[in-house]
């Protein structure tokens, strides 16, 4: 699943598609085809050749039929940005400010309001005070829909204690909303962190530190 929005300029039809073959797909199958007699059957049809995704560099590109006009442009839809919720109060140094959704930064950071200094600025759970029942569950959903996924390697598979260390990252990041996401080890012990940690000792070692 791609973490982010294409940009237009990876956007490819027609010659500009840079593969000898495609799988045209014509709603019920897809077909190998020369890229050349797509485009040429696209273009009978008064339309053009649309490559699905951005190239991944592996297999033939997987296209569709499908009109383009030039300048190749966005759709254009309305930008609506939702009303602030004073609902979604919480905590902070200031007094009561305000969740208002993704702060779009790092893992698990939020994007909140403060009326006092009238600014927008990002916050981790871990850095909220008290907080109303409403904020609560917006933090529980955002910080589920954020959680990064299990680690695989390149045959798919998941090895035993890599999973276990993405459990217990996970119970902590649900609390922190902090994902660090680098390689970091215990001053003491020498163990590997969970990356959810930007500490530099490990859960046996910090109370004790
Ligand atoms: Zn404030
Ligand atoms: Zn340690």
């Amino acid at each position: 699943m791609p973490d982010r929005m294409w940009s237009l300029a990876e956007f490819r039809f027609d010659e500009a598609i840079e593969a000898a073959e495609v799988y045209l797909d014509s709603g019920t199958e897809l077909e190998l085809m020369a890229r050349d007699e797509s485009i040429a059957f696209a273009h009978e049809r008064g339309a053009n050749l649309v490559a699905s995704c951005p190239p991944t560099g592996e297999a033939a590109p997987s296209c569709v039929v499908a009109k383009v006009s030039l300048p190749v442009r966005w759709e254009r839809a309305p930008i609506d940005e939702p009303p602030i919720d004073e609902r979604l109060w919480f905590e902070a140094p200031c007094g009561r400010d305000v969740l208002v959704g993704n702060g779009h930064s790092f893992t698990g950071r939020m994007a909140a309001w403060c009326p006092h200094e009238g600014v927008g600025y990002n916050v981790s759970r871990a850095e909220m005070g008290a907080m109303s029942e409403e904020a609560r569950y917006f933090v529980a959903g955002f910080l589920a829909g954020n959680e990064p996924g299990y680690p695989v390697d390149v045959d798919g598979e998941t090895d035993e204690a890599d999973l276990s260390a993405w459990r217990a990252a996970l119970a902590r990041f649900r609390r922190t909303g902090s994902w660090y996401g680098r390689w970091g080890t215990c001053q003491v012990c020498g163990c590997v962190l969970l990356p959810d940690t930007a500490g530099d000792r490990c859960h046996q070692h910090s109370a004790a530190g």
